[in-house]
C-alpha cells in the first residue's frame, strides 16, 4: 500500500480516501470486526453488500432509548440542568413511543415490549440511584467520535464512538460504555474486552495528559459496574492483532457462513445458505410445510436410515447366532475347519487367561501386588498383554508368578475367519464328483 500521508477524508460511513493518491481504504469500527470474526458472511452482507433491513430486536431498540437518556442526562448537566428521575422517566417514555415501529421483532416469546419498557425504565432508575449527582468527574464527551489509525503510515484506520468520555480531578480518563444485555459476564472478560481498549488507542493520541486512563463498562440490567486498566505493551499487542484480523479481512474472498447463538439475532436468514430453508419453510402453513419438497426428501432420508440401522442390528444378531452354532458343530464334529459351497470357516477354541478388567477390586490388589514388587516397569505401567507376556516368559519368580495367577480366570475364547476356498479344495471337490 502506498505511504497516505495528508489525513483520510471519509466519503461516507466506513470509506474513506487520502487526497494525493485516491485510494479507497475501509474503516473499520470494533463492531464490524466483531462481525467478521463472528461470521464472516454476515459481515460481508452487513458491511460488503451494504444490504440494510429495517429490523430492530427489542433489545437494541430498549438499549438505544436508554443510551439516549443518559445522553440528554449528561448533556444536560452540562448546561448546569440536574434532571429528575422523574423527568428521565417520562424522557424515556416519550422516545420509546416516537421511535416505535412496527418492525421492532421481540425474539422471546415470553416476553411482552411492555416487559422490555419496564426493563429500561429500571436500567435508567438504578443507574440514577447509583451515581446521583453526576458530580464525580468532568465529562469531556458524549457519543463522542474517535478516529485512529493503528500503525505509524495510517493505513489501518479505525472509528469508534464512546458513550462518555470524563476526566477526573486527578487528572485521570475514563472512558465509559453502557450496556443494557441481559447477560453480565465476569472480570476476566473486560481484562480481555477490546472495545474500550481500542478507544484507548484513540484517547492516548487526542489527549497527550492521559497517562492514565480506566475502562468502564456499565452493566445497566443488573446496576453494576466494571473496570479494568491496560498496559502500553497491551495496547501494543492489541493494535498488532488488529491489524492482523484486519488483513485477514482484506485478503478474504470466500465469506462462509459461521453458526453460533448469535444466528438467532442475525437480520439475513433469507440469504444464509444455512439458515435459508429454515427460514423459508417457518413461514408455511403446516400442510405445506410437511409437501415442501426438501422436507420430504430430508424425512424419507432419515427413515431409510432408521431402517437400515434397525436392519444391521437385525444382521449381527444373525451372526452372532450362526457363529455359535458353527463353534458347537465344529467341537462336537471334532474339526477346526468347516467347508461351505463357495468358502470355509476356520474356527480357533482357546482358553485364555484374563485378568480382572480395570476398577475392580481385584484389578485394583494385583496392580498394587506389583507395584509393591516394584516390577511395574516390566508391564509398561500395567498394559495387560504386557504382564501375560511377561507372567508367561519367566521373568519373575515362580513364587510371584503364581500370586499374580491367582487373579487370574481361565476363559473359553472362539473366533471365526472365512476365507475362499483354495485350490486344493477344489480340487478335491472335483476328485469327489469324479
Ligand atoms: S444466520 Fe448465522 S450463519 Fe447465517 S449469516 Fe447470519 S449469523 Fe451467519
Amino acid at each position: 500500500m502506498a505511504n497516505l500521508s495528508p489525513d483520510p477524508i471519509t466519503i461516507s460511513e466506513g470509506i474513506s480516501y487520502k487526497p494525493s493518491n485516491i485510494i479507497f481504504m475501509a474503516v473499520y469500527s470494533y463492531s464490524r470486526l466483531e462481525a467478521f470474526k463472528s461470521c464472516p458472511l454476515k459481515y460481508k452482507l452487513t458491511y460488503v453488500d451494504r444490504i440494510k433491513r429495517r429490523i430492530d430486536g427489542i433489545e437494541a431498540f430498549m438499549g438505544s432509548r436508554v443510551h439516549e437518556v443518559l445522553e440528554k442526562l449528561y448533556t444536560d448537566l452540562k448546561y448546569q440542568k440536574l434532571n429528575t428521575l422523574q423527568e428521565l422517566h417520562s424522557d424515556f417514555e416519550a422516545r420509546w413511543g416516537r421511535e416505535w415501529h412496527d418492525n421492532i421483532v421481540i425474539r422471546k416469546i415470553d416476553y411482552t415490549a411492555d416487559n422490555y419498557f419496564e426493563m429500561g425504565r429500571k436500567c435508567i432508575s438504578d443507574f440514577y440511584d447509583r451515581y446521583y449527582p453526576f458530580n464525580h468527574a468532568m465529562t469531556l464527551g458524549l457519543e463522542k467520535e474517535v478516529r485512529f489509525s493503528l500503525d505509524p503510515e495510517g493505513l489501518y484506520q479505525m472509528i469508534g464512538y464512546i458513550d462518555r468520555l470524563d476526566q477526573r480531578a486527578d487528572g485521570s480518563y475514563e472512558i465509559h460504555d453502557y450496556k443494557c444485555s441481559g447477560r453480565c459476564p465476569e472480570q476476566s472478560h473486560f481484562d480481555k474486552d477490546r472495545q474500550l481498549a481500542l478507544y484507548q488507542i484513540a484517547i492516548d493520541k487526542i489527549y497527550t495528559d492521559a497517562k492514565e486512563v480506566d475502562l468502564v463498562w456499565h452493566y445497566l440490567v443488573f446496576g453494576k459496574e466494571f473496570r479494568s486498566r491496560r498496559t502500553s505493551d497491551q495496547l501494543e499487542t492489541l493494535k498488532t492483532d488488529t491489524i492482523k484480523l484486519i488483513k485477514t479481512i482484506e485478503t478474504t474472498e470466500e465469506f462462509e457462513p459461521s453458526e453460533s447463538s448469535l444466528c438467532e439475532w442475525c437480520d439475513y436468514p433469507d440469504l444464509c445458505p444455512k439458515q435459508k430453508h429454515f427460514f423459508a419453510i417457518e413461514r408455511l402453513p403446516i400442510n405445506e410445510y410437511l409437501s415442501e419438497p426438501g422436507v420430504v426428501l430430508v424425512d424419507k432420508l432419515s427413515e431409510l436410515e432408521k431402517k437400515k440401522k434397525a436392519f444391521k442390528a437385525g444382521i449381527e444378531e444373525e451372526i452372532a447366532k450362526v457363529k455359535d452354532a458353527l463353534v458347537k458343530y465344529a467341537e462336537s464334529e471334532g474339526v477346526s475347519v468347516v467347508r461351505g459351497s463357495a468358502k470355509k470357516a476356520k474356527i480357533k477354541i482357546e482358553e485364555v487367561d484374563k485378568y480382572p478388567a480395570s476398577g475392580t477390586k481385584e484389578r485394583k490388589m494385583l496392580e498394587e501386588l506389583i507395584e509393591l514388587a516394584g516390577c511395574l516397569p516390566d508391564v509398561s505401567s500395567f498394559d495387560l498383554k504386557k504382564l501375560a507376556k511377561v507372567v508367561e516368559s519367566g521373568t519373575w519368580g515362580s513364587d510371584f508368578v503364581s500370586q499374580i495367577k491367582e487373579f487370574v480366570v481361565k476363559e473359553t475364547k472362539s473366533s471365526i475367519t472365512l476365507s475362499k476356498l483354495n485350490d486344493k479344495d477344489l480340487i478335491l471337490e472335483e476328485e469327489i464328483r469324479d
